[in-house]
């Protein structure tokens, strides 16, 4: 009986995010991004229920969201934020109506991966643009959102899953390619601490190498639905700013996998049910899992944190070397 639980219950969470999958349509594209675009948002959204930072870990293996969850109303219908030619149609969980792509190369060489379409609901321009080629419109209806069957923190998580894939098929952030929303909020910075062996541990006085680490959390039009910032940076002992990353791209570039527990400390969750952000302020790609290596004595760290919309926050900690 339980392990009948247990199976349901990992079924029901495999159906809730996906992983990334690639598909054909990843090969296209040849965009390089190098600056802030404006595109219309393919409907009016309720909030954002993920960001391409957000941690995942529904059955032991984290990997990144990669792409946008922008949530909507049951049946929502979807635009094209960017016209170009169809470049694939595909059920890529096969025989699960919940994983439908649509994909779209822009004139720019991004392609716009909209997942979770109501397979019965794509449009013919859109089916005809896939077999002649011919482009279809910004604006361009493409389908409805599929209705997804599973509620998050309480709320129904209807939503399109939207990826924009640059050059050598690297995922880049969707948010730098959107119309600024109207998030006024600013990130929150709940604790930095010290860490020891990639963990987050109490007090202010360490001995020997240590990292620290930061819980920080953004909201995006919506009190529950935390996701990471955008940015991370600090200034050790009142030196120069240095960046932790920004999430123009992820670390690893391609890979939903590569750098996210490192990026992410012990601690962190990313389901249903849990939301808890322990990023390591160590993290660097060189170096992933680095320590300090501070004379004994005390130290100061003040950490910096933005969100995509420009909204920042800033928080110190002191602690002292033996
Ligand atoms: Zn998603």
């Amino acid at each position: 009986m339980k392990f009948l639980f247990l199976l349901m219950l990992s079924v029901t969470q495999v159906m809730a995010h996906e992983r990334s999958v690639k598909t054909k349509a990843d090969k296209l594209a040849f965009g390089q991004f190098t600056e802030q675009k404006s595109h219309r948002w393919p409907f009016p959204l309720l909030s954002i229920g993920h960001n391409m930072q957000s941690y995942q870990d529904y059955s032991g293996s984290p990997y990144w969201h990669d792409g946008l969850d922008i949530r909507a109303v049951q049946d929502q219908p979807i635009y094209a934020a960017a016209g170009g030619k169809v470049v694939n149609i595909q059920n890529y969980v096969r025989g699960n109506h919940l994983y439908w792509e649509v994909a779209i190369l822009d004139e720019d060489g991004f392609v716009w991966k909209y997942h979770h379409v109501s397979e019965e609901t794509i449009t013919q321009e859109i089916r005809n643009s896939y077999s002649s080629g011919l482009k279809i419109a910004e604006g361009a209806l493409i389908g409805n959102v599929v209705q997804w069957p599973i509620s998050s923190f309480g709320e129904v998580y209807h939503h399109l899953h939207l990826l924009v894939v640059a050059e050598d098929g690297r995922y880049i952030n969707p948010f730098l390619m959107m119309d600024p929303l109207s998030d006024t909020q600013a990130p929150t910075i709940s604790k930095i601490g010290l860490a020891k062996n990639h963990k987050p541990i109490d007090g202010t006085q360490v001995t020997g190498d240590h990292a620290l680490f930061l819980e920080a959390s953004d909201l995006v039009l919506h009190k529950k639905f935390i996701l990471p910032p955008h940015k991370i940076s600090y200034r050790l002992d009142n030196g120069d700013e240095k960046l932790v990353w920004m999430f123009v791209n992820l670390p690893s570039g391609k890979n939903d996998v590569d750098y996210i527990e490192d990026f992410y400390m012990k601690g962190t969750c990313g389901d249903y049910n849990c939301r808890k952000f322990y990023f390591n302020l160590n993290f660097s790609i060189q170096n992933p899992r680095g320590v300090f290596n501070l004379p004994v004595g005390g130290h100061q760290i003040e950490v910096l944190v933005e969100d995509a919309a420009g909204n920042k926050a800033s928080k110190s900690f002191q602690w002292k070397v033996l």
